[in-house]
C-alpha cells in the first residue's frame, strides 16, 4: 500500500497505538506511536500504566525520530533488478512476481549445478524480533539444504563464555542495580547502548553505592564514576586475573561457596597466580593503585554487581576475558543476595521461547570470514557460493576485512539478493533488492536481553510502498520451491503461537507484555541457578579450555604494534549501535585521537585536518577530531557508519582484521592496529 501524502492545509487527526521496540538493544521499550493520516508521526515511551517499568517514561532519540527512516529517501519501495555495474546502486523496478520467480530460478540452478550449499543466507539481528527471524527463513534455507551461517560477528565469545561457566543462567535484573553497594560496568557504554541503566546507576550512587567503569574511553558514565579504569584494548583479561589472584591470596575468595557450587577453582587460581597488580598494571596501562582500589572495593562490598558488556570480547583474548570477569562473583561470593552477581544477556529469562527447524547438517560458514569465503575457493570445503541471500543485515558495512567482502560481493558470477528496509551499502552490490517492512509495519515479538520482558508488537501504520514482511516472503519462496508442509505455520497468529507456545500466546494481547514465568526478578543462586549439567559454575570449562589454542585464560599480546603503533576501536555511539539508521547520520565521521598522539604526528593543528588512517587491510580517509577522553594510543571510528560517512567510501571495518577470538570464533575488531598520517587539504 502506498502511503498518501496529506493535501496542503488538510487537518489530519492522529491516532495513538501501543507497541514495543524490536531493535538490537537490551531495553525493549514499550512505545506509544502517534499515527497521522496513515504515517508514523511521533514515537515516545508508552505511559506508565501500559509500559514495562524499565521504559521509565523515555526512549532514545533514534527511535523517537524513526519517521526519518520510515519515509526517508533511502527507503526501498518496490522490488528492483540491477541495471548498472555492481556497487553503482542502479536498479529498475520489477514486480514481486518477477522477483520471486527470479530467486526461485537462480536458487534452483545453483543447486542443480553445485548443490544446495552453494546458496548462503546471510542475516543478523537487524531490527527483527523473535517472530521474523529463524522462523519462515529457517524453513526455507534449511529444507533447501543451503549452507548455514555462524552469526559470530557479535556476542559469540561472550555467549560461549557465559554458557561454559553458567549455562543459560538469568542475570541480575537491571532494575535491581539501584540496590547495589558497588556496580562495575565493564566494557559497556549504556549512554549509547541500553540508556535506561544510566538513571538506575545514578540512583544507586545517590544512595551511597559506588560505581566503577572499565573502558578505554572516558565515557559519559565514566565521568560520573567513583573509579574509572582505562585498560588498553585487549587487556581486560589481565585486569580480571589480577583481581582473582588477590581474592585468592588475601582471603577474599568465598571458599565455602566455591566448594559447594563450583568446579575448576584450582585451575583458575593457578592461571591467575602470575598476574600481580604490577604485571597487570604494565599490561593494561592502568595505575597499580587503581587496580588495588578496585579489588579492595569489590572484595568488601555486598551487594556487588558486574555489568559485563560486549566491548570486552572484540579482541584476541575476548572469550577468556569475559569468562574471567563472569567468574569474579563466584570466586568473591557475591551471589545469593538481590543485586549481587552479574548481568550479561538476560535473554535466557525466556529460555523456552522460539522454534527450531532441524538442521540438515550442511556446512557452516563463519560470517567473520565472509570476504575469504567469497573470494577464495580454498577458504571453504565444498562448492563455491553462487547465491547470497542477505536479510536483516548489512554485511559490507559491518564485517571485518571489508575490502575482501567488497571484492566478493562484486563477483559477476555471484547472484546477490538483498531484502532490506533501505538501500544499504550492501544493497548497492545486489542483483535484486526486495523492500522489507519495519517493526512498526508487521507483527513481531520483542524480547529484551537487558529488560526481562517479552512484548507482542503489531503494525501501527501501513507498510510503505510494496514492502513485505520476512515471513510473507520466505513463506512464499518456500511454497514455490515445494518446501512447505501442511502443518507449517503460515499466518502471524500461527507463528506467534508456534514461537511462544499456546499458553503464553493466549496470555499475550496484541500490544501487551509478559515477564518470565516466575513473575519475580531472580536472585542468582537463590532462584536462578546454572544450567550446566551438575548445576554448578564451571570456572575453567574443559570445552573452552580445549578450544583456546593455549588454554583458557592465556593472555596473547597485541600483534603488529611495531609497524602500527595505535589501536583502533569502533564502539557503538548514540546514533548507531549497528548500521541500522546509519544513513541518517549527517556529514562525515571523524577519526578520534588523543591530543598527545596527534601532537606526536604534527596533527594537533586545531582545524580538523584531513588524515588517512591505514594498515595492511586498507585505508580510511576522513577528518581528525582531538578527544582527550580517549586513552593515549587508542583511536576511534564509530561503529555502524555508512560509506557515505567517509571520503574513502568505507568505514572502520576496512581496517579490522578477520582473525578470530580465542573462544567462540568471534570478531576481533579492537585488534585493528593502525597508523595515521596527514593528507593535504
Ligand atoms: S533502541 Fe533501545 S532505547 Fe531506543 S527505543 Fe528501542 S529499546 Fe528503547
Amino acid at each position: 500500500m502506498t502511503v498518501p501524502e496529506p493535501t496542503p492545509g488538510e487537518v489530519v487527526q492522529a491516532t495513538l497505538h501501543h507497541t514495543a521496540c524490536t531493535l538490537d538493544c537490551p531495553d525493549s521499550c514499550s512505545l506509544e506511536v502517534e499515527v497521522r493520516d496513515g504515517r508514523v508521526d511521533k514515537v515516545r515511551a508508552a505511559p506508565p500504566d501500559l509500559a514495562h517499568p524499565l521504559t521509565s517514561g523515555f526512549i532514545c532519540s533514534k527511535v523517537g525520530r524513526i519517521s526519518r527512516h520510515l519515509y526517508g529517501e533511502d527507503r526501498l519501495l518496490h522490488p528492483a533488478r540491477r541495471t548498472g555495474p555492481k556497487g553503482d546502486g542502479a536498479f529498475e523496478r520489477i514486480s514481486w512476481e518477477e522477483a520471486l520467480d527470479l530467486i526461485v530460478s537462480r536458487m534452483t540452478e545453483a543447486r542443480t549445478a553445485f548443490g544446495g550449499e552453494s546458496v548462503l543466507p546471510v542475516s543478523y539481528g537487524g531490527s527483527n524480533g523473535l517472530m521474523t527471524q529463524d522462523t519462515a527463513d529457517a524453513i526455507l534455507f534449511r529444507r533447501f539444504g543451503a549452507s548455514a551461517l555462524a552469526r559470530n560477528v557479535c556476542a559469540a565469545p561472550s555467549t560461549a563464555a557465559a554458557l561454559g561457566l553458567y549455562g543459560k543462567m538469568a542475570g541480575v535484573a537491571l532494575e535491581d542495580y539501584e540496590h547495589a553497594s558497588l556496580a562495575i560496568v565493564w566494557g559497556a557504554n549504556p549512554s549509547s547502548t541500553g540508556i535506561h541503566l544510566v538513571p538506575i546507576l545514578r540512583t544507586m550512587q545517590a544512595r551511597g553505592g559506588k560505581l566503577v567503569v572499565v573502558d578505554p574511553r572516558r565515557t559519559p558514565l565514566a565521568k560520573k564514576a567513583d573509579l574509572h579504569l582505562q585498560p588498553r584494548p585487549g587487556t581486560d583479561l589481565c585486569l580480571a586475573l589480577a583481581l582473582h589472584r588477590e581474592l585468592f591470596r588475601r582471603g577474599g575468595a568465598d571458599l565455602d561457596f566455591l566448594a559447594e557450587h563450583a568446579t575448576g577453582v584450582e585451575e583458575l587460581r593457578r592461571r591467575a597466580e602470575p598476574w600481580t597488580f604490577a604485571r597487570a598494571a604494565e599490561a593494561t596501562g592502568i595505575p597499580e593503585a587503581d587496580i588495588a582500589r578496585c579489588h579492595e572495593w569489590y572484595s568488601a562490598s555486598s551487594p556487588a554487581v558486574i555489568r559485563c558488556g560486549w566491548g570486552v570480547e572484540r579482541n584476541r583474548n575476548g572469550g577468556s576475558a569475559v569468562a574471567a570477569i563472569l567468574a569474579l562473583p563466584a570466586v568473591a561470593g557475591k551471589f545469593q543476595v538481590r543485586a549481587g552477581g552479574y548481568t550479561m544477556s538476560n535473554g535466557s529469562a525466556f529460555r523456552d521461547v522460539g522454534r527450531r527447524e532441524p538442521s540438515p547438517g550442511t556446512r557452516i560458514v563463519n560470517m567473520n570470514h565472509m570476504g575469504r569465503v567469497l573470494t577464495d575457493p580454498d577458504a571453504i570445503q565444498g562448492p563455491p557460493i553462487k547465491v547470497l541471500f542477505v536479510y536483516n543485515a548489512n554485511p559490507l558495512a559491518t564485517l571485518p576485512n571489508q575490502e575482501l567482502v567488497r571484492r566478493g560481493l562484486a563477483r559477476e558470477d555471484l547472484f546477490v539478493v538483498v531484502f532490506d528496509q533501505v538501500l544499504t551499502d550492501t544493497a548497492r552490490y545486489a542483483d535484486l533488492v526486495l523492500p522489507a517492512t519495519t517493526f512498526l509495519e508487521h507483527h513481531d515479538l520483542a524480547m529484551g536481553y537487558g529488560a526481562m520482558v517479552l512484548h507482542a508488537t503489531k503494525p501501527v501504520a501501513p507498510a510503505v510502498g510494496e514492502a513485505r514482511s520476512n515471513n510473507h516472503v520466505f513463506g512464499e519462496l518456500a511454497d514455490r520451491l515445494g518446501l512447505l508442509r501442511h502443518d507449517d505455520p503460515r499466518s502471524d497468529a500461527e507463528w506467534r503461537q508456534t514461537v511462544l507456545g499456546r499458553e503464553r500466546s493466549r496470555r499475550l494481547s496484541d500490544d501487551g507484555w509478559v515477564t518470565p514465568r516466575t513473575g519475580r526478578r531472580p536472585i542468582q543462586f537463590v532462584d536462578a541457578f546454572p544450567y550446566t549439567r551438575d548445576r554448578k559454575v564451571h570456572l575453567c570449562p574443559p570445552s573452552l579450555d580445549a578450544e583456546a589454542s593455549q588454554g583458557l585464560y592465556a593472555f596473547h599480546a597485541a600483534a603488529g604494534a611495531e609497524r602500527y603503533p595505535l589501536t583502533l576501536i569502533s564502539p557503538s555511539v548514540p546514533q548507531t549501535v549497528s548500521s541500522t539508521f546509519g544513513q541518517l547520520r549527517p556529514g562525515q565521521v571523524p577519526l578520534e585521537m588523543h591530543p598527545r598522539d596527534a601532537a606526536a604526528r604534527g596533527l594537533d593543528t586545531g582545524d580538523k585536518p584531513r588524515v588517512r588512517v591505514f594498515n595492511d587491510y586498507g585505508e580510511v580517509r576522513c577528518r581528525l577530531r582531538l578527544n582527550p577522553d580517549l586513552k593515549p594510543g587508542v583511536t576511534l571510528l564509530p561503529k555502524g557508519a555508512w560509506f557515505r560517512s567517509t571520503e574513502s567510501d568505507n568505514n572502520a571495518c576496512a581496517l579490522a582484521p578477520d582473525t578470530l577470538t580465542d573462544v567462540g570464533a568471534g570478531a576481533c575488531f579492537n585488534d585493528a592496529r593502525v597508523q595515521v598520517e596527514a593528507l593535504a587539504d
